[in-house]
């Protein structure tokens, strides 16, 4: 039999060998996905809909296990699995409280005997693919939304977060959504490989530009819906009128949670000459209180770094930044092992020269850049082929709003940072992606707009 093994980043330890997924039994789960969907298209919403509140009720009851499992297997902070395991219910009461108008056929003329309607029909068997930094959050903004419109879902979850996707699969078929309905498949890229030449209606992936590119290539000659989430390199700029400290603050936040490993973590700042130092002093002030330490501690602040090779990535982006002439302010290495550690890391004196400031760095490292003013930050901002998220510190509603539509980005934050609304819609421009979760929008991008033209007998 395969197996995957999975080990706790804190520590190098194994936690177990799962039993693993190959193409055959990946063909099979998608053949019984294709015969059980429709069934489930067919099933009344209010059942669906009984099922994912059943659903919400076991992440509930379950949460202290859910959390501590999402923790050994990612090395993230117990109250950060715990913050989102929390926000992943205000995600679902979201859904369920827009599914039935989202999915509610619509009559959108009727006039002498001639109808027209436009409904909402499921695409069908999709496949999820999905990245381990956030497993509750990424896997359920596609696996509920697609649920509740009625398709099925072949859910592949990272191979860094297995045993949480298993978790995810348990509640669902606990709370009486069909196994054949919603599938997890074990395994690394190669059983994503696999799944991706069954036959299937639609790719939703997460995860990095080089695994996306893959899968657009994959896929490209199916005609079949594809979305990628995919990196970021996001910029936040501190105009001179902000609160430096507060700034500070905020985005030591945004730049450091989840250890740095988030899709929007903040990755860039710039910040006016006229309070640059004062802010520079604050943000590492802040950073150096943060409690790096055991991810399963109520008080750690720094978890480790989830995929070993992440540390190499980060290394050389130290060193590029020290060569190129940056300033190191805090950090800069490897922590102690056992396990992955990367020490929380300030640099400012950066520029656009720096790996630092064009590559993603998915870790707790950041570069700080001064400007000169609003031009010079927004033509910065700009030089990215990323644009997942950015933002702005100013105390003038006015300015923030000039600066942010110069912006290229699909979320677009004023005092605020790293921060995702299940209302609103997430996506990205350029290598952040294609297509979208969250807001009814991402309940809508599961079904097909079927259009009907309805004549009555004359
Ligand atoms: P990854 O690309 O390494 O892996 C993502 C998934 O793809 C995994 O399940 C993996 O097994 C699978 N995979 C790998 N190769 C494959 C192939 N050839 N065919 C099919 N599937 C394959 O990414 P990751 O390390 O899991 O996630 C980190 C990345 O995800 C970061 O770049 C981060 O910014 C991004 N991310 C984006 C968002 C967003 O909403 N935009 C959210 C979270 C994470």
């Amino acid at each position: 039999m395969t197996t995957l093994a999975v080990h706790n980043p804190a520590t190098g330890a194994k936690i177990t060998d799962l039993p693993a997924d190959n193409a055959v039994s990946v063909a099979a789960r998608a053949a019984a996905a294709r015969a059980a969907q429709p069934a489930w298209a067919a099933t009344p919403l209010a059942t669906r809909k009984a099922c994912i509140t059943q659903f919400r009720a076991g992440v509930v009851r379950d949460l202290e296990q859910l959390a501590a499992t999402m923790t050994r297997e990612t090395g993230k902070p117990i109250k950060m699995s715990r913050n989102e395991l929390n926000g992943l219910l205000g995600r679902i009461d979201f859904f369920l409280e827009e599914i039935e108008l989202s999915v509610a056929t619509e009559t959108v003329y009727d006039e002498g005997g001639m109808t027209e309607q436009i409904q909402h029909t499921p695409l069908g068997v999709v496949a999820n693919i999905s990245a381990w930094n956030y497993p509750w959050f990424v896997g359920c903004n596609v696996i509920i939304p697609a649920l509740l419109t009625g398709n099925a879902v072949l859910y592949k979850p990272s191979e860094y977060a297995a045993m949480t996707g298993l978790e995810i699969a348990r509640l669902l078929h606990e709370a009486g959504v069909p196994r054949d309905v919603m599938a997890c498949l074990i395994g690394t890229g190669e059983v994503g490989t696999a799944l991706l030449a069954q036959q299937i209606d639609g790719v939703f992936f997460t995860g990095s530009v080089a695994t996306g590119r893959k899968i657009a290539q994959a896929v490209s000659g199916k005609f079949i819906k594809l979305q990628l989430e995919l990196g970021g390199k996001d910029p936040t700029y501190v105009a001179d009128d902000a609160d430096p400290k507060a700034a500070a603050e905020s985005l030591a936040d945004g730049a450091m949670y989840n250890t740095g490993q988030s899709c929007c973590s903040v990755e860039r700042i710039y910040v006016h000459e006229a309070i640059h130092d004062a802010f520079v002093q604050h943000f590492v002030d802040t950073v150096k209180g943060f409690a790096a330490g055991d991810p399963m501690s109520d008080g750690t602040y720094i978890g480790a770094i989830t995929r070993a090779p992440q540390l190499d990535v980060l290394d050389a982006q130290v060193a590029d930044a020290k060569a190129r002439g940056a300033t190191l302010l805090a950090g800069g290495a490897r922590g102690a092992g056992p396990g992955n550690w990367y020490q929380p890391t300030v640099f400012s004196n950066v520029n656009h020269t720096m790996e630092l400031m064009k590559e993603e760095s998915f870790g707790p490292i950041i570069g700080i850049q001064k400007v000169s003013g609003d031009a010079e930050a927004v033509q910065l901002m700009n030089d990215t082929h990323y644009g997942l998220t950015a933002g702005v510190y100013t105390r003038d509603e006015a300015r923030a709003q000039r600066i942010l539509e110069k912006v290229n980005a699909g979320s677009v934050y004023w005092n605020c940072c790293d921060r995702v609304s299940p209302r609103l819609p997430w996506s990205g421009v350029g290598d952040s992606g294609v297509g979208l979760t969250l807001s009814t929008y991402g309940i809508d991008t599961f079904t097909r707009p079927k259009a009907w033209h309805l004549r009555q007998a004359g």
